[in-house]
């Protein structure tokens, strides 16, 4: 390859960024940018870019310009500073910190106090009048730098540190002193040495580098790859790095650290939220190691800081217009920024504060919808508990932590990450159940029900994983004394709760309850099912909220939003919810139960007579069904799809029957009908169904089937008109492959239903169109667009057959080992693939158009309630999306979503 000279920037000073380039500096640096330039007090440092990661993992070297550039920074740093890196009398220290674009709270790499050394330690113990303060930083960078840097076991150094406190009788670390930690660096360095076979690297800037490249590696960490999975990260877009003067908390009792929201990120309401530690470094009050004091507090502390920081947060949610969250610490009295972001938050609260800004005059309707999404509101449909129901005695509150991610959540308790995701897989619902988690317990947090943690505020690890997944969790329950060595907690009056007992916890109110607290509906949920209106005196905030944000987003979408629905009672809930339309029956629902039987004797039929008799036995009964549809959806268009399964799915299991039939014959007692239904299930036995005898196919293929469908459909509305209601059917006809599959149906019914019209002297106006969920039916769109009032993409079946997969066998198998090889970033079955499936769709809409303009196009796949998806339908400019009832209110969102973000 011709070797170009890559001319890319890698190195940005923080004066230089700004808050839209995330995609280059990450969050964390895009954000210390512009705190920067708003003149906020941001140490000084800068940003190396999310390119230089990228060339760092796709070649396994940095870029060849980035030590040089690195280097000028660096150089304009110390000069800022008046002191050089690691300098021996007087030491710039520097923290190397990860910054992806998207948060990704503890999963990567971060090294503290970069330029120490042997040389420079007593430099640092002199001008911070502090010789301990010195030997602790110098020994934290050996650990931090060991384990994360060098690879080395964190347990090693936790070992040493646990010792060199025994050996002193002392409890805690704040209890060595200067010659303690002294020794303990120098075990720390022996522990090193030995482990890696080479010293602790005393030149700072091979501290620094080396820093860099670990947090460059530490995107591809296990830990990082599961968080970007989870969380539907790409894994392409690496890393930032910024290094960033230290400033230090930890300088005694006029410093401490402390993080802040300019708003309750559970509540949405304007406040003082936050936590403060007093003496302490950062990472303390995000891992929740320590118990933080609320952030009001801190105005008893130092009521200078805290009125600047009250500034400041007003300013920053001015400049941002929305919540942000901070990160600040406090150095002997001088107060410092270290992070802010747009502050995650739970979902009742994304709608609350989008409404309230509104308010505020600070955004406008539009902005609000789009600082609201589809995976929020769905979030919102959960069940709540009933805290009003009549206890059964066995359940009673034993304790209360923070509110930190909400939902109900019951399950057994569990104290570790291993026993809660092997006893979920067999089924058991569990609560984790920690003193605080760390990002080890990731897999446990995902197989649980919610997480319990004793110690740690609304920031800690455990809140801010959990939050993220939209898990309930409650933290820092501090009554609660968790023993996890012996799997039990105890309560506060002594009674002991042990692995296995149930527990309640309710992630909005932080409240605990010993047994099962009986669930109830959301309000969420009871608003849109109309037992609640927004204006009533009992509805909440919330549901206000949520009623604005979803009129908005109706009045601005262009997609319309129907139903796959089967029965009447789908159907009207789904109306309640908004839908305009059913977009898919599926008349295969209406064979089964008591009806299958008659399925059985069409099957069965040997003469043209049999076979007519079967299907009249199913004629008034399909029209009854249709009927019902029809009432439930009154002056609003109602999609019935002819039969679509093989027939032998209605058949009983060909083995079951084998056996059945072999040992009635081996007593002489078979049965004739059991022997012919054995002949007819190895008849229609296929090697792989989905690709066989359905769909159109079997409209082909079994006469009258088709026809009987299309009368009762045409004698259900006949009916239906004649009461001077208004059916709107639709009948579509499925697994269309050529044009000339659906002119031979076409013809048919229509025949059928001019008889019908002619009978009952009405005028019916049905239309006739398709699904499109063959390759080949969207290649040919063209075509079948002649014989086709509307199309309806079936991007089930569609993206079976572009990808070759059957859904049923490949997503139990491989799938999981596609995903983490991060084949796809998520399952095409639930993401439109835009690439390939889309590609497609696309296609098919726009040949489509060009022979028939007014053909109507909608989707009816379940990526139809899917909220990428549904981005992408509007894109190309479908009529409608149709998904289940339930999703409803999410499609509507995201399709006025979609007006908004053009999109
Ligand atoms: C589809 O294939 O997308 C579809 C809606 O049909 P079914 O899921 O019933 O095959
Ligand atoms: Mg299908």
């Amino acid at each position: 390859m011709p070797h170009t000279q890559d001319q890319r920037k890698f190195v940005y000073d923080f004066t230089e960024g700004n808050k839209d380039l995330k995609d280059l500096l990450g969050g964390k640096g895009a954000n210390l940018a512009e705190m920067t330039n708003l003149g906020l007090p941001v140490p000084p440092g800068f940003t190396i870019t999310t390119d230089a990661c990228k060339v760092y993992l796709d070649s396994g070297d940095e870029p060849a310009a980035l030590r040089d550039e690195v280097s000028e920074h660096l150089a304009a740093l110390e000069e800022r500073m008046g002191k050089k890196l690691g300098q021996p009398d007087d030491p710039l220290l520097v923290s190397v910190r990860s910054g992806a674009k998207f948060s990704m709270p503890g999963m990567m790499d971060t090294v503290l106090n970069i330029g120490l050394s042997d040389s420079s330690v007593a430099g640092l113990a002199t001008q911070a009048g502090d010789e301990r303060f010195a030997w602790d930083s110098y020994r934290r960078l050996i650990q931090m730098f060991g384990k994360t840097v060098l690879g080395v076991d964190g347990e090693l150094f936790e070992e040493a540190l646990d010792e060199a406190k025994r050996t002193k009788g002392v409890k805690t670390d704040v209890e060595l002193d200067a010659g303690d930690l002294s020794t303990l660096v120098d075990e720390f360095k022996g522990i090193v040495a030995k482990e890696t076979g080479r010293d602790f690297p005393q030149d700072p800037r091979t501290q620094m580098d080396l820093a860099v490249r670990a947090v460059f590696d530490s995107w591809n960490g296990e830990r990082a790859k599961l968080y970007r999975r989870q969380e539907r990260i790409p894994h392409d877009l690496g890393t930032a790095v910024n290094v960033c003067s230290m400033v230090f908390g930890n300088l005694g009792p006029d410093s401490g650290t402390g993080v802040a929201f300019t708003r309750d990120p559970a509540s949405g309401h304007q406040g003082v939220y936050g936590d403060y530690l007093q003496n302490a470094q950062g990472e303390d009050v995000v891992a929740g190691i320590r118990n933080t004091v609320p952030l009001a507090e801190l105005e008893r502390i130092d009521k200078a800081s805290y009125d600047q920081l009250m500034k400041i947060m007003e300013t920053l949610e001015t400049h941002y217009k929305d919540l942000c969250d901070i990160e600040f610490t406090i150095e002997r009295g001088k107060l410092w920024m270290l992070q802010t972001r747009v502050g995650k938050r739970t979902a009742g609260a994304a709608f609350r504060i989008a409404t309230q800004l509104v308010d505020q005059g600070l955004i406008d309707e539009a902005e609000a919808l789009r600082r609201v999404n589809g995976a929020q509101l769905a979030q919102l449909m959960f069940p709540r508990f009933d805290d009003k129901a009549p206890g059964d005695g066995k359940v009673r509150p034993v304790g209360r932590g923070i509110a930190a991610s909400p939902g109900a959540a019951v399950g057994k308790a569990v104290f570790d990450s291993y026993t809660a995701v092997k006893w979920s897989r067999s089924g058991e619902k569990v609560i984790l159940v920690r003193r605080e988690t760390n990002p080890d317990d990731l897999n446990g947090m995902i197989a649980a029900e919610g997480i319990l943690t004793s110690r740690g505020g609304k920031t800690s690890h455990a809140a801010v994983v959990a939050r993220g997944m939209g898990k309930t969790c409650v933290c820092g329950a501090e009554d609660l004394e968790v023993d996890t060595k012996r799997r039990r907690m105890t309560l506060h009056d002594g009674t002991v709760v042990e692995e296995g007992d149930l527990l309640s916890i309710d992630g909005s109110t932080g409240k605990v309850y010993l047994g099962e607290v009986p669930v109830v509906p959301s309000p969420v949920v009871e608003y849109f099912e109309g037992r609640m209106h927004a204006g009533a005196a009992e509805a909440d905030e919330l549901v206000g909220a949520v009623h604005r944000i979803m009129s908005y987003a109706d009045r601005v979408r262009r997609l319309r939003v129907r139903a796959n629905a089967d029965n009447a009672e789908d159907a009207a809930r789904a109306r309640r919810f908004g839908a305009q339309g059913i977009g898919l029956c599926r008349t295969e629902h209406m064979f089964l139960g008591d009806r299958r039987e008659l399925v059985e004797r069409l099957i069965l039929a040997d003469t043209g007579d049999e076979r007519e008799a079967a299907l009249g036995a199913l004629l008034p009964l399909q029209k009854g069904d249709f009927v019902e549809l029809f009432e439930a959806m009154d002056g609003l268009p109602v999609t019935i799809r002819l039969l679509d399964p093989p027939l032998h799915e209605f058949l009983p299991d060909i083995t079951d029957l084998s056996v059945r039939v072999a040992l009635a014959e081996a007593r002489h007692e078979a049965h004739e009908n059991d022997l012919r239904l054995l002949q007819a299930v190895h008849r229609l036995h296929e090697q792989n169904p989905m690709l066989g005898l359905r769909g159109v196919r079997l409209g082909l293929v079994i006469p009258g089937l088709f026809a009987m469908q299309v009368r009762a459909i045409a004698e259900a509305a006949a009916q239906r008109k004649n009461a001077k209601a208004d059916p709107r059917a639709e009948i579509m006809i499925p697994l269309v492959g050529t044009v000339q599959e659906l002119e031979i149906v076409r013809e048919e019914a229509e025949r059928i239903i001019a008889e019908v019209e002619q009978a009952q002297g009405v005028e019916l106006k049905l239309t006739l169109g398709t699904m499109i969920e063959l390759p080949r039916a969207a290649l040919t769109a063209g075509q079948i667009a002649e014989c086709a009032d509307f199309f309806s993409f079936g991007t089930n079946d569609l993206t079976q057959t572009v990808w070759g997969f059957s859904r049923d066998d490949v997503e139990a198998s491989f799938f999981t080992a596609y995903l983490e090889k991060g084949i796809f970033g998520v399952s095409p079955f639930e993401t439109i693939d835009r690439g390939g499936v889309g590609k497609l769709v696309r296609l098919a809409t726009e040949a489509g158009r060009a022979t028939r303009p007014d053909l109507k196009l909608g989707v009816c796949g379940e990526h139809g309630g899917d909220p990428d998806s549904v981005h992408f339908f509007h894109e190309v400019g479908l009529d409608y999306v149709s998904c289940s009832p339930f999703r409803i209110p999410v499609a509507r969102l995201e399709a006025g979503r979609a007006t908004v973000t053009g999109g």
